[in-house]
């Protein structure tokens, strides 16, 4: 049996693992630190199970936490590091899809890591003597490179639903690639993962979305028909060709950009959702002999919302992701200190870096052979074009400006209502279009002008 260094798994780790033997109990290590380790790379958790009830695991740690009795987990607090320690468990029957119908301790560890997902997730380590427990071929997996279900692969989708995309998660996050009977179960399993909920279908893309290259995970949906349950709207984007400054389709260029954009999951989401609105405003011009996509940016705007509902977005991601695709496009040439300045009053100064960020990636994903540097060189002088208006702190808002309502009221005699609004944004013009009018005499003036 292989043989695992046990140099790598933490004191911490050992020490609860030889405590739980000490009151008569098995241990061992188990599940994604195990894969990791043997992949050479730092487990961001470790995880254990053992033979100990929970009553049991309660008694051998009066301070654990207990997670989920039921399930048969507790944390365990040790130098401020939190370890889940599970009862070893077989589970039977998920007539929702989402969850086993009843949990049954057991005294096998080969039956515990049965009813784990893949191949290279269902393996233990015994921490005595570092024995690998490897009866999936787990090990030969990881070398291979290859996600595989654990046993039947349709039957194992059907249980849970969520592990279609843990799938995907996993191929991408490896560069592996999926087992041929595990992707071929996929798509004969989209009655289970319609039943998943939206939050977990966002972490799992969220998790996704921090891979090397997210697109390896939403090609892998996309050909087995997850992605269209979750976003159909990006299923117009396939095979929507495009015009003569790209090579990709819609969706290939949705890909492209979603690689080459920055390791942040919203931005990288924002990114994949750019251009969702061109397949919905195709047109032919005669004039450009070519395609348009004209106003696109503001058609996905609108069809990023629902999609950012649906994955159960928080309020801010959702604006966030709505706003870039809604300010993607610009032109940048030539403009004035006031272009400038109305550009960043209309896209909000916080959006600007993931703007320029969004807008890197666009141009890289235009597909081989396209140059950019003449885009990036643009893209270059505009940062320094914002980053000179902005050290200037000339008004972006009407909070900006060196008046305010209450000065309006007092010195104008105006009552509260719209109008105090409507004079403080018609001032907010003036001054971004000549910031020396930001000056309180000034404005006083102009506004009695206005009122
Ligand atoms: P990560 O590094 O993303 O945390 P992980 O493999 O540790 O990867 P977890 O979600 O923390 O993933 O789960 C721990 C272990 O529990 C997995 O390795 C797997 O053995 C098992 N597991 C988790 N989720 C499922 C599931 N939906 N179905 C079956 N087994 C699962
Ligand atoms: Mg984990």
């Amino acid at each position: 049996m292989a043989a695992f260094d046990l140099r790598t798994i933490p004191a911490d780790v050992l020490a609860l693992c030889s405590e739980i033997r000490t009151a008569g109990h098995r241990v061992w290590v188990v599940g994604g630190c195990v894969r990791d380790v043997l992949r050479g790379e730092t487990p961001a958790d470790w995880d254990m199970c053992t033979s100990a009830t929970p009553a049991q695991m309660m008694a051998v740690f009066p301070r654990a936490i207990p997670t989920g009795i039921a399930h048969g987990t507790v944390t365990v607090v040790r130098n401020k590091e939190h370890y889940e320690i599970t009862t070893l468990r077989h589970e039977v029957g998920f007539s929702d899809g989402r969850r086993p119908d009843a949990v049954h301790f057991v005294d096998d560890i080969a039956l515990d890591l049965a009813r784990r997902d893949f191949t290279v997730n269902a393996m233990a380590v015994d921490p005595q003597n570092g024995a690998l427990v490897d009866p999936f071929g787990g090990a030969q997996d990881l070398a291979l490179g290859v996600i595989r279900a654990v046993g039947h692969a349709s039957e194992r989708f059907a249980e849970d639903g969520l592990r279609v995309l843990r799938a995907a998660r996993f191929a991408a996050r490896f560069e592996f690639s999926l087992d041929a009977a595990t992707e071929s179960a996929i798509s004969g399993s989209l009655d289970s993962f319609r039943k998943v909920s939206g939050e977990r279908v966002r972490d799992e893309w969220a998790k996704s979305m921090l891979a090397p290259k997210p697109s390896v995970a939403f090609e892998l949906m996309r050909r087995t028909g997850i992605l269209g349950v979750t976003c159909p709207e990006i299923m117009e984007s396939v095979g929507c060709t495009q015009n003569r400054h790209h090579s990709f389709d819609v969706w290939g260029h949705a890909m492209a950009c979603l690689d080459c954009s920055p390791r942040d999951a919203m931005l990288r989401l924002a990114a994949m959702l750019h251009d969702v609105g061109k397949p919905r405003s195709k047109a032919w011009s005669d004039k450009n002999a070519d395609y348009t996509f004209y106003d696109h940016e503001r058609i996905g705007a609108e069809m990023v919302g629902p999609i950012c509902a649906r994955l159960k977005l928080s309020r801010d991601e959702s604006v966030r992701i709505t706003d870039l695709v809604r300010h993607h496009m610009w032109h940048y040439d030539a403009w004035g200190d006031a272009a400038v300045r109305r550009w960043i009053r209309k896209v909000g100064v916080n959006r600007i870096e993931d703007l320029l960020a969004l807008r890197a990636a666009d141009v890289r994903g235009k597909g081989p052979g396209k140059d950019f540097a003449e885009d990036d060189a643009r893209t270059a002088a505009f940062r320094a074009h914002l980053e000179r208006v902005l050290a200037a702190g000339m008004a972006f808002g009407t909070k900006d400006l060196k008046i305010n309502g209450s000065d309006l009221m007092s010195e104008l005699q105006l009552k509260p209502g719209p109008q105090l609004k409507q004079i403080l944004e018609a001032l907010l013009e003036d001054v971004m279009n000549d910031p020396a009018q930001n000056e309180r005499s000034a404005l006083l003036a102009r506004a009695r002008e206005l009122a």
